[in-house]
Formats: structure tokens, C-alpha cells, sequence
């Protein structure tokens, strides 16, 4: 263990390397583009590029790769050699250039483009993005880039992503500047995304059709035991486990990746990652890497881990927990609630930022969340419901409320209560009791967005963030600006913006009947499923916002809806068919064979003697065959709700709607019998392994 220092960021072309590898200039200029986003002269790429590729030939690296998030929500990588020959002799040597460091041109035509193609030039080019690291993955040089159209439309999760950050850092900067503050440059948002994943034992994975094709069990009676004894969570952690998470922690140390804690989570072969958080841009590409090394790591061992939102009915499925917040380069967390009053103004006033936002924009959060894997999990009292709703703990929430009614709250007597930067209650440090059912919770110096699904790349998420906070920042700044008296109109903007927007604030139970009544009697919004939820990002208010601080294009956001939606159907389609494939050639022949066994042990036994009843095999028979002529017909009505959804195919909305109303519910249907099924079946005629060989397997 006292290797990691040497081991950690080893494979990264980090500060360090660049300060040793670089000449002052080049590495001056470089700094100085990643400060100002400007695009880097060609000649220091050149230098850069050419310093990158002696550092990655030094570690035996032959290839790189622009590594770019395209919708597919997980990465790309395309290698080509650092190979260029050298004249006419037949021999070889090794270039890489500024120029491609800087750009390619994958080909772009097989990535989800949401029509995008269509309006614009069918090919795509990567730029890079100075602001994460390159890395040496698997052999690989791998230069993160940015994916666009030629026509500049994104066409990747990380474009937008930067451009949201660029937008949080000017309104942040803004209201800092009012507070008289000129020493901080930059404004950033932190990320430390909590991933949660199963484990289970490869070879029965495998055998797995649901499993393999979709990533989840489509199928499965519920084994003896569960996660009801609660022995699981943060439970000692075993060999082979152990082994894996040693093994992966090093894998991500080497890429820089400041994983920081694990633990077994609370279902059966359940357990979480956290790493320390970092910039945004970095933590999104660190966690796309964590999932892809989570999974590749796990073949090493012979394990299959597992990232799908509810992979196994009946216990807890996964998220990831979006722990964010907003710091400045001097290093102050913008919502730690400071120590005089001048500080808590200020905190206030950026609290107030994400109440607002948070309340005007409930639809937008549901929307980053939303997907066919998420569906199973939001609402069914293990995540968060769909309603998007805020904690901020009972003490931090009644100073709002003294402030919003002018009642002194340190006092707690009547008396007026100036809000401005001199008088201001003194914050006590978090004695926030942790609300583990709020998708939305203030923890002490950040915000936990609680509804991520597992698989989600964060990006979707944080831009949203990010814009919603960066509007509201806005229009405070806009106001402040301008007002004739600071203190007096901080006053009104923290008052008006509680008045308008406390009911996005509930302490209480997330997970009970009362709050889903609560919340609508407050008109909250309840968008239960992505066929509900995914719509609304084109609403005029959503294209305003977006278009407005430069994040999408209203095509952008356009081609993004049509893309997400096509997913979902695609999705459900793809898994209807697996359990289709499932039923028909693996469950109904496993019950007619035990069946047929059945019946051969009691004609077998009414040959020796008509006297033997032979009654429960007649009974089992029975019902088995019942069962089946059940299962078979509810396979019928599900391939013919598969037939008719080809007529939805031209509206993407409807499409969704018929695929959640229809297909899904044709499916939960098929799934019940097989299950039924399972239970009586006889344990070697099951044709591949059970919940209970999973979840308790390794
Ligand atoms: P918990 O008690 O929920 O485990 P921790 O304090 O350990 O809370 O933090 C959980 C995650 O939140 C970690 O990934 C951590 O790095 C991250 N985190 C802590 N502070 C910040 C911050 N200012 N911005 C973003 N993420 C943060
Ligand atoms: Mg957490």
C-alpha cells in the first residue's frame, strides 16, 4: 500500500507530467487556454502532443483514441497507431501531431443523432477538451474530446456539460463581484457521485439470457430470503469481493480516480463506490471510466458486475447519488454557510438560487433522471418518488421561515429581523439529520440529487443543474445590479423567492401515501414514468432556458428528446423479445419436461398398482399444465402488442405512452406466470440459475 502515491494518476498526463514533460511557454500557453477556454495554437498542440506521445511510448503505448460520450450514454473510442512510415525505406516511425491531437473525425453516422444528420452534414468531429486529462487506458492514449456536427450542434453529453459550466461560472461570478469580492477568476461545480453496482458470479451471468441481453432479470421467483434480516448493508465484505474492489481501486487510482470508500450496500450482492468529489467536466468523465473499469475489472475476477437501476425484483435496485455543489478557485464552497453575517448573506442568497430553480424547474431534474431502467426504481419506496422536492433539515428551514415571516429566529421573539449583509442569524454547523428519502437534500455544504439512476451518465443531470441555478443567478444578479439599495433589495429577492417557492421545500417521509397528496394539494409535479416526464423537455419554458444561456439549440434539445424517447421503446422492446426468446424455448420446455417426468413416475407407480393414488403428481399436472397454457397465451398477446406498436412508430411520444401502457404491461403480465411456474418446477429441470443462486452465488 505505500505504492499508491507512486500508483495514483500514474497513467494520466496530468500537471505534474505536463510541468516536467513541457517547456515553460508551451506549458504556460497551455495553462492559460484551459483558464480562458480559448482554442490552443496549433504549434504548442504540436509541442503538447508530440510531449504526450513520449510519455505514452516510455509506457509501452502504441495507440490513441478521441474518447468522447456520445448519446449512447457510454463512451467511444476509435484507436489508430502512432505507425506513420518514414520515406521510402519501409520503415517506421512513431508522430503524433497537434493537429490530431486537437481534432477527428470519427465516423459519425452510427451514433444516435435524433435527426440531427438529416439537417446537417452527416459527419462528426471531436475536439479536444484541455480541461481533463489524457489518459492511458488499456494500452491506450486517450485524449477526452468533445463531439460536434459540422454544423457545430452537439451531438455528445460533454459539449453542453462545459457550456453549463461556463454559464454557472459567469452568474456566479457576478453576484460574487456584488459582494465585493474581486479575488476569486473562476466559478466551478463539484461533483462527487456516489455508484452503487451488484456482483455476481460470471458463469451463472452468463447463462443468463435476460441478464446478458438486458442487463437485468426479466424473470425470477423470489428466493427464500431477501434483504429483509438487513445483514447485508455495510456487512463484512467477502474474499472474493474484497479482491475486486483492492484490484479496482488500483485500476482507478492509476487513472486518477480518487476512489475513496466502499461498502456493501443494502440487497444481496449490492455495494457503492464513492469517490472524492471533484470538477464536474472531470467527475462525469471519471465516473463514465469507473463504470467501464467496474465491469472490466470483474471479468478479471470472474464476476459480472452489474450497473442496470433494478436488476432483481424484490430487493433494492441502484443509483448514484449526485452529490453537488459550487466552489470557487480560492477554494470556498459557495454553499457552506459561513461564519458572520456577511457570509450567510451571500450563502442565502445562493441557497435561495437553488430553491428557485429547483421549484421552477422540478420537471427538468425528473427529466435528467429518466429512463426505462430508473422507472422500476423512482415511486417504489427504495429511491425517491418522482416528485422532485427539496430538504433542508428542520433547523436550516426554520431560520427561512424567520426570515420570510421577519420574525427574529435567534431570539425567537417578535421582533424584525433585517435581512442583509449585517445582520443575519449565525448558522449552526450541520445538525441536519440526514433524510435518506428526499431526492433533493441539503447535507451540511452540498446538494444530494438522490434520483439518479445507476447507469446514467451524470452529465444530463448536472447540466441541468447547472442552468437552472445559473438562470436563477441571473435574474438575482440582473436585480441586484440595479437596485438602488443592496441591502434592502437582497432583502426582497431571499423574502420574495421563499413566499414564492417554500413548497418545494418537505423534511418529512418522502416514501409515504401522505406526501404524494401533500405534494399535489402544493402542485408539485408527479411524473411517474419516462413516457410522462421525457415530453416536457421540449416545453416552451425548457427551450427558453436552455436557449437563452446557450446550452442547446432548440434542434439540439429536439433531436436529445426524439433520441431519449427512442431509447425507452427500444429498450422495452428489446426486452419484451428476450423474455419472449425466454418462454418459448427455455420456460415452457423445462416445464414440459418435468411434466413428462411426472407422468412417467405415476404411470410407473399405477403399473405396480392401481391402489397407489397418485395423487399429488396428478394435482402438479394439473396445475403446471394450466400454468402453461397460461404462459402461452399471455406470449401471444405480448408478440401481438410487439406487432402493433410498428404502428406507433411515427410519433415518438405516442410510441413511449404505448410501449409503458401496452408492451410493459404485457410483460409484468408474462412474468407473473413463469414465475408461478418456477416455484413448482423441479430444481434440475430450471434452465438457468435462480435469484437465490445469483444473489447469494459468489
Ligand atoms: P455521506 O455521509 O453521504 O457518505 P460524504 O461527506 O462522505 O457523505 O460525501 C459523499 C460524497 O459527496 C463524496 O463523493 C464526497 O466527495 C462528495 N462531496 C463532499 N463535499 C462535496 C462538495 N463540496 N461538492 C461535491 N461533492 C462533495
Ligand atoms: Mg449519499
Amino acid at each position: 500500500m505505500s505504492k499508491v502515491p507512486e500508483l495514483f494518476g500514474s497513467m494520466v498526463f496530468n500537471d505534474t507530467v505536463m510541468k516536467e514533460r513541457l517547456p515553460k511557454d508551451t506549458y504556460k500557453a497551455l495553462k492559460k487556454t484551459v483558464q480562458d477556454g480559448k482554442t490552443l495554437d496549433i504549434t504548442v498542440a504540436n509541442v503538447v502532443a508530440n510531449a504526450m506521445k513520449d510519455w505514452a511510448l516510455e509506457k509501452g503505448v502504441t495507440h490513441f483514441t478521441h474518447w468522447f460520450q456520445p448519446m449512447t450514454g457510454v463512451t467511444a473510442e476509435k484507436h489508430d497507431s502512432f505507425l506513420s512510415p518514414n520515406g521510402s525505406e519501409g520503415t517506421v516511425i512513431m508522430e503524433f501531431s497537434g493537429k490530431e491531437l486537437i481534432k477527428g473525425e470519427p465516423d459519425a453516422s452510427s451514433f444516435p443523432s435524433g435527426g440531427l444528420r438529416a439537417t446537417f452534414e452527416a459527419r462528426g468531429y471531436t475536439a479536444w477538451d484541455p480541461t481533463s486529462y489524457a489518459f492511458i487506458k488499456e494500452g491506450v492514449l486517450c485524449i477526452p474530446t468533445a463531439f460536434c456536427s459540422y454544423g457545430g450542434e452537439a451531438l455528445d453529453k460533454k459539449t453542453p456539460l462545459l457550456r453549463s459550466m461556463e454559464v454557472v461560472n459567469t452568474q456566479a461570478l457576478r453576484i460574487l463581484r456584488l459582494f465585493g469580492n474581486t479575488d476569486v477568476k473562476r466559478v466551478i461545480t463539484t461533483v462527487g457521485p456516489e455508484q452503487e453496482y451488484f456482483l455476481v458470479d460470471r458463469e451463472q451471468f452468463k447463462k443468463r439470457k435476460d441478464l446478458v441481453y438486458t442487463g437485468r432479470t426479466l424473470f425470477g421467483a423470489k428466493p427464500p430470503k431477501g434483504q429483509e434480516l438487513e445483514d447485508h448493508y455495510f456487512g463484512s465484505i467477502k474474499p472474493r469481493v474484497h479482491a475486486y474492489m483492492k484490484d479496482l481501486d488500483e485500476e482507478l487510482w492509476k487513472l486518477g480516480i480518487q476512489a475513496k470508500t466502499e461498502h456493501n450496500e443494502v440487497a444481496p450482492a449490492q455495494h457503492e463506490l464513492a469517490p472524492i468529489f471533484a470538477n464536474t467536466n472531470i467527475a462525469t468523465d471519471h465516473n463514465q471510466l469507473t463504470m467501464e473499469m467496474m465491469q472490466k475489472v470483474a471479468l478479471r475476477h470472474g464476476l459480472a458486475c452489474i450497473l442496470h437501476e433494478k436488476p432483481f425484483a424484490g430487493v433494492n435496485g441502484s443509483g448514484k447519488h449526485n452529490n453537488w455543489s459550487i466552489s470557487t478557485n480560492t477554494g470556498v464552497n459557495l454553499l457552506e454557510p459561513g461564519k458572520s453575517p456577511h457570509d450567510n448573506a451571500q450563502f442565502l442568497l445562493f441557497l435561495c438560487a437553488v430553491i428557485k430553480a429547483v421549484d421552477e424547474h422540478q420537471d427538468l431534474l425528473r427529466i435528467s433522471v429518466a429512463s426505462a431502467g430508473n422507472d422500476h426504481r423512482l415511486g417504489a419506496n427504495e429511491a425517491p418518488p418522482a416528485i422532485v422536492s427539496m430538504f433542508l433539515g428542520d433547523e436550516l428551514t426554520e431560520i427561512l421561515e424567520s426570515i420570510e415571516n421577519g420574525s427574529s429566529y435567534d431570539e425567537k421573539e417578535k421582533s424584525e429581523m433585517v435581512i442583509g449583509v449585517d445582520v443575519l442569524p449565525h448558522f449552526p454547523k450541520d445538525t441536519t439529520d440526514r433524510n435518506r428519502t428526499s431526492p433533493f437534500a441539503f447535507t451540511g455544504n452540498k446538494f444530494e440529487f438522490r434520483m439518479l439512476g445507476s447507469t446514467v451518465s451524470i452529465a444530463g443531470p448536472n447540466i441541468v443543474l447547472n442552468t437552472i441555478i445559473a438562470d436563477a443567478l441571473d435574474q438575482f444578479a440582473s436585480r441586484l445590479e440595479t437596485a438602488s439599495d443592496f441591502k434592502t433589495e437582497i432583502n426582497a429577492i431571499i423574502k420574495e423567492t421563499l413566499k414564492k417557492h417554500k413548497r418545494i421545500i418537505f423534511n418529512g417521509n418522502n416514501y409515504s401515501d401522505e406526501w404524494v397528496q401533500e405534494a399535489q394539494k402544493r402542485g408539485l409535479l408527479n411524473l411517474k414514468s419516462t413516457a410522462d416526464a421525457l415530453p416536457l423537455f421540449v416545453s416552451d419554458k425548457n427551450i427558453k432556458l436552455f436557449t437563452k444561456h446557450h446550452i442547446f439549440t432548440e434542434t439540439e434539445m429536439r433531436s436529445r428528446c426524439e433520441i431519449l424517447l427512442e431509447n425507452y421503446c427500444k429498450v422495452l422492446n428489446i426486452e419484451a423479445l428476450t423474455m419472449l426468446d425466454m418462454v418459448k424455448k427455455q420456460i415452457l420446455p423445462a416445464a414440459y419436461s418435468y411434466i413428462k417426468d411426472v407422468g412417467e413416475t405415476a404411470s410407473a407407480a399405477k403399473a405396480l398398482s392401481a391402489d397407489i393414488p397418485c395423487e399429488s403428481e396428478t394435482k402438479l399436472i394439473c396445475k403446471l399444465s394450466t400454468l402453461c397454457g397460461c404462459l402461452s397465451k399471455k406470449a401471444e398477446v405480448l408478440d401481438k402488442a410487439l406487432v402493433d406498436a410498428k404502428n406507433e412508430e411515427s410519433d415518438m411520444v405516442r410510441c413511449a405512452h404505448y410501449y409503458r401502457d401496452t408492451v410493459f404491461a404485457a410483460m409484468q403480465e408474462l412474468r407473473v406466470v413463469a414465475d408461478e411456474i418456477e416455484t413448482l418446477v423441479g430444481e434440475k429441470y430450471w434452465p438457468y440459475p435462480t435469484y437465490g443462486e445469483l444473489l447469494f452465488g459468489v
